[in-house]
């Protein structure tokens, strides 16, 4: 058994309320793993633990085995740990190929004016295309983001975070927004991504995450009620209770 990312004791909390309520997570290197609950049990809150966007109140974050507690984001990104960017607009304004060959280049250290030398940056941009290319997205390479239906800007989302060829990548609800139509094409996507890359994933929809899924958590009140395998959690009467009160009071 080997973590790659772990959390101990984490504790997140909002006044005297407490979104994250003590939880110690350990996702395996390889891992496909699914962290699931009611709306409102600090799902979203747990990630923005992970990445370094929020503090804990207690607790701390270990990823490849290194405390990364204090770390800003940037610094985890450096260490491996990426999360899905939200398309601004600047990103919009650029060509698929363009955005993804910029971030390669951020990973480079060639910084933002990388159109200027082009020449340096031919390996940046093989790069970006063959990501494009395992992504199949080599067809919209040179359409303008906007452009783009929503369930390719989703993939190109994740094109960006791979760009940084994390060892982790955490998608929160990657589908939220998406029509069903596009949502599959876009699941069947992470499927196939490399398995060095570890996967933690936040989604809704129980079909796309036992399909997806070999391990899951589930995070009811901000605290871990139980991690399992997918078949362990289907047959599980107390995840099953938390659900059916959801379905009921929802
Ligand atoms: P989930 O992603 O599982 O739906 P969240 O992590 O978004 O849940 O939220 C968990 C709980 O923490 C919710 O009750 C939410 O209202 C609360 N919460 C989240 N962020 C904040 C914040 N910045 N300030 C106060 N309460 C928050
Ligand atoms: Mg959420």
């Amino acid at each position: 058994m080997s973590a790659v990312l772990q959390t101990r004791n984490l504790v997140k909390k909002f006044g005297a309320f407490a979104a994250t309520n003590d939880v110690t997570l350990n996702i395996e290197h390889g891992a496909r793993h699914a962290l699931i609950g009611p709306n409102g049990a600090g799902k979203t809150t747990l990630i923005n633990l992970l990445t370094g966007f929020l503090e804990p109140t207690a607790g701390e974050v270990f990823l490849k085995g290194y405390n990364v507690t204090k770390l800003a984001q940037h610094q985890r990104v450096k260490r491996g740990l990426a999360r899905t960017f939200q398309i601004n607009r600047l990103f919009a304004d650029m060509t698929v190929l363009e955005s993804v060959t910029m971030a390669v280049c951020e990973r480079l250290g060639f910084g933002w004016n990388w159109w200027r030398p082009v020449g340096r940056h031919v390996a940046a941009i093989d790069e970006a295309a063959d990501l494009l290319a395992s992504l199949r997205l080599i067809d919209v390479a040179n359409e303008k983001t906007r452009n783009l239906a929503y369930g390719k800007q989703r993939l190109i989302e994740i094109a960006l975070a791979l760009a940084a060829k994390p060892q982790v990548l955490l998608l929160d609800e990657p589908a939220a927004g998406v029509p069903t139509g596009e949502s599959r094409e876009l699941f069947e996507t992470i499927a196939r991504l490399p398995h060095d890359v570890t996967i933690l994933l936040i989604e809704h929809d129980m079909d796309l995450v036992f399909r997806f899924a070999d391990r899951i958590s589930v995070l009811v009140n901000g605290a871990l009620l139980t991690e399992d395998t997918p078949e362990a959690i289907a047959s599980d009467k107390r995840v099953k209770e938390v659900y059916l009160g959801e379905a009921i009071h929802g």
